[in-house]
């Protein structure tokens, strides 16, 4: 996971650990150099200027009060600046409702199905509920039917209504079956298109009308770079979703969508997916994650 980033990050500051102490012409080189790392990994660049110019300031700043070397006093400024750029703290998903609903929504292909099946798993195991998965692309009938395989897999009763082209009619009358059968979690999957499209917006708006989930999550293929934050942007615009799920961080990504959405959108990253397995599912800690991007 960022490794290109990692790599970057780690020579950016190898150059300031040999130094006895902190000058502002060494702190300036670093700094560009944190700059340009970032900016390759795909972080928009008023992000990436800002936090740096704030590392900047707070190294100048604190070099007189501390006993850190330049180094590690550089490292720790940074690994702060990050958790901040990723909001902090774990923030974990609303299950307040009889029953919760939870609204999945994002671009075909960004990993919607997989993570409903892995969040109901989670669910199920981690917390004891008793979840039902919904299958509401009525475009797709491939989508409905790797929903049950995955069902069927973990466990979990999927309510499908294959002749019903209605995805609000259908949320809402699994949403009733799910009170009647004592369904405490509602995961609700709709569909997406390759790319924004105003028939997609107006579909997946009307669904969280009728429904009004307890819990709207976006779901962002992280490979995708700049474009994951525009995506969620324009989805954040429609459904003022409550949380991010960032997938596919498994692959060569470069970072950029971890270290950014949370800045544009000012939605919490909750869960990261790191595989197809239905295991490969973990709540997202902006400390772990600064721990690793900075090795
Ligand atoms: P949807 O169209 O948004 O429902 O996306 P799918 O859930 O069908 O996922 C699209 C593809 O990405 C499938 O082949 C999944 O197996 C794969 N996929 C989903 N999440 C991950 C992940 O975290 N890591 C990897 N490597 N593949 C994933």
């Amino acid at each position: 996971m960022f490794n290109s980033l990692q790599d970057k990050l780690d020579k950016a500051l190898h150059n300031i650990k040999g130094r006895g102490k902190i000058t502002e012409i060494n702190v300036a080189e670093t700094v560009k150099e944190i700059r340009r790392a970032l900016v390759d990994a795909d972080v928009n660049y008023k992000i990436a200027k800002d936090l740096t110019k704030r590392v900047q300031d707070k190294a100048l700043g604190q070099n007189v009060l501390t006993s850190l070397s330049p180094g590690q006093l550089m490292t720790k400024i940074v690994h702060d600046e990050l958790v901040e750029l990723m909001g902090g703290s774990q923030e974990g998903i609303n299950l307040s409702g009889k029953p919760s609903v939870v609204l999945i929504a994002g671009l075909q292909g960004s990993g919607k199905t997989t993570f409903s099946g892995k969040l109901a798993n989670y669910l199920k195991q981690k917390k004891a509920k008793n979840p039902l998965l919904v299958a509401c692309d009525v475009y797709r009938p491939a989508a409905i039917e790797q929903l049950k395989v995955l069902g069927k897999q973990i466990g979990i009763t999927v309510y499908t209504e294959e002749e019903n082209k209605n995805p609000s009619s259908i949320a809402q009358n699994a949403i009733n079956f799910a009170k009647e059968n004592k369904h405490d979690v509602v995961i609700v999957d709709t569909a997406g298109r390759l790319a924004i499209d105003e028939a997609m917006m107006n579909e997946i708006k009307t669904v969280h009308q009728t429904i009004k989930p307890t819990e709207t999550l976006f779901v962002v293929d992280s490979m995708t770079g700049q474009d994951a934050v525009n995506t969620a942007k324009s989805f954040n615009d429609t459904l003022n979703f409550d949380g991010v799920v960032l997938t596919k961080l498994d692959g060569d990504t470069r970072g950029g969508a971890a270290l950014t959405i949370r800045t544009v959108v000012e939605k919490p990253i909750k869960f990261i997916s790191t595989g197809e397995k239905m295991e490969a599912l973990d709540l997202f800690y902006p400390e772990r994650m600064a721990d690793r991007i900075l090795g």
